[in-house]
């Protein structure tokens, strides 16, 4: 391992020149003049593969953009990790609240500057160097790898789920290691292990067969506005909790030991509120913020509409009213159960005087791999040995769905790895990675595949 890190240590600046050639590939999925540049990037990938001493390397056209797939199994008995990552960027519009050009990586601070450097291209980059180090040094990983980069992971992942289906086969191992995502804040590092799902619904409601006049009609029929937010008020009690029937029954319950961890993150209500601009946070009783945004279901309605909206007066009382909601949802809930028993709740306190459906629109599950998992603990022990600092746990409000198509698809449970912060403006102008992140990500990477062998074969004894 010494080996190893001398050699991270001693060629960081030519770390940062190859990235910079990565960067400055315009790899943005979404836009059809980059389609070439695409096809580029999965080439340079693929090159970088080949040239560290990544074997099988392909590059399997699917029908979007490209997925570049290697791998090294040269590690008998240990286990496999397949790496997954993106090489496409978010567009760079409005460029003129770019400080440096987006595709011309640039060192300010502690930070290097560029569209793509944290989310993906950058977190990628670092593990390629952390195998770089070991097939350099002994030619050899303490496990085996496969790496599965796609192009697609900003406009849906639109063909990863089919080649991830077909391709089983080849994509077999033990665990998914993810970096592509952030870390609590800047100099904390944390591992995210679980991740909330989504049920999304729509509700219609119709009174009467037309908008009437509120003169002529008014006091005679159930206005479906006001039947909806009648409705909607009844979603929740007085201790914000959702009142739908059987919704919190297959909740996994916060441990002690997770409800310890959340309480060491450095973290403030006060501050929280006043950044979002309100006099006081809402959410259900018994629970901290953190607990409520990352393990706890919630409900809220994300759109409402009927009648006139215009500017102003019109006395109509309108023949329809409809609302969006969405449910956040946590292990162990299932998107299409919870679902139902929406549709089922609100057709059952939806007032007699309308008429109502219920549809969903999309749903996503939940996942989470335990904290004690052996993915999980190497994950630890390697941020510790690469910051030199004890990581935190966290969790995270929102959803990728890729961790859940390769629990179902594959049935692999996903270690989060993410060495970008929460401050880093992915997806925005000034895109940063910290270069600290970088170096020490590099180094976390290389101790993440040295210590998984020992904690795997911790589970594997009785
Ligand atoms: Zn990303």
């Amino acid at each position: 391992m010494d080996t190893v890190l001398s050699y991270i240590e001693s060629n960081k600046e030519r770390y940062l020149r190859e990235l910079t050639d990565l960067l400055a590939i315009p790899s943005v999925s979404t836009n059809k003049e980059n389609v070439q540049d695409m096809q580029r990037c999965a080439q340079w990938v693929a090159d970088q593969m080949r040239s560290i001493g990544l074997q099988n390397v392909q590059i399997f056209p699917t029908a979007g953009h490209p997925i570049v797939y290697s791998e090294w199994l040269g590690a008998a008995g240990k286990p496999t990790v397949l790496l997954y990552g993106h090489y496409d960027v978010q567009p760079v519009e409005p460029l003129e609240l770019w400080t440096s050009p987006p595709f011309q990586a640039t060192v300010r601070g502690d930070n290097l500057y560029a569209r793509g450097a944290a989310d993906d291209k950058g977190q990628v980059f670092l593990h390629l160097k952390s195998i770089e180090a070991f097939l350099r040094n002994g030619g050899v990983l303490p496990v085996n790898i496969k790496m599965l980069i796609e192009g697609e992971e900003e406009i849906g992942s639109e063909h990863l789920e089919k080649f991830v289906a077909d391709k089983k086969d080849l994509l077999k191992a033990d665990l998914v290691l993810i970096s592509d995502s952030s870390m609590f804040a800047r100099g904390v590092p944390s591992i995210c292990y679980g991740l909330r799902g989504l049920a999304y619904m729509q509700i219609d409601l119709v009174g009467p067969n037309r908008d009437l006049h509120s003169g002529s009609f008014g006091g005679t029929v159930h206005n479906p506005i006001q039947a909806l937010t009648e409705i909607i008020a009844q979603l929740h009690d007085k201790h914000g909790r959702v009142t739908i029937p059987g919704f919190y029954r297959e909740v996994l319950p916060l441990t002690k030991k997770e409800r310890a961890a959340y309480k060491r993150l450095p973290w403030s209500d006060k501050k929280y509120a006043k950044d979002l601009g309100v006099k006081q946070l809402y959410g259900e009783k018994g629970f901290t913020t953190l607990e409520r945004v990352w393990a706890r279901p919630t409900l809220e309605c994300n759109g409402i509409w009927g009648g006139f909206t215009g500017e102003g007066a019109k006395t109509v009382l309108p023949s329809r009213a409809s609302a969006k909601v969405s449910m956040r949802l946590v292990p162990n809930q299932r998107s299409t159960k919870v679902g139902k028993l929406f549709e089922s709740y609100i057709k059952r306190i939806a007032p007699k005087t309308v008429s109502v459906t219920v549809r969903t629109i999309h749903g996503g599950e939940p996942a989470i791999t335990p904290i004690d998992s052996p993915g999980v603990q190497a994950a630890v022990a390697a941020l510790e040995k690469g910051f030199g600092k004890n990581p935190l746990y966290q969790r995270e409000g929102g959803s990728i769905p890729i961790v859940v198509q390769f629990k179902q698809l594959l049935g692999l449970d996903t270690v989060l790895l993410g060495f970008g912060l929460p401050d880093e403006n992915s997806h925005a102008p000034d895109e940063f990675l910290d270069l600290n992140n970088f170096y020490c990500g590099i180094k976390t990477s290389a101790h993440f595949f040295n210590e998984l062998p020992h904690f795997m074969a911790a589970r594997r004894k009785p």
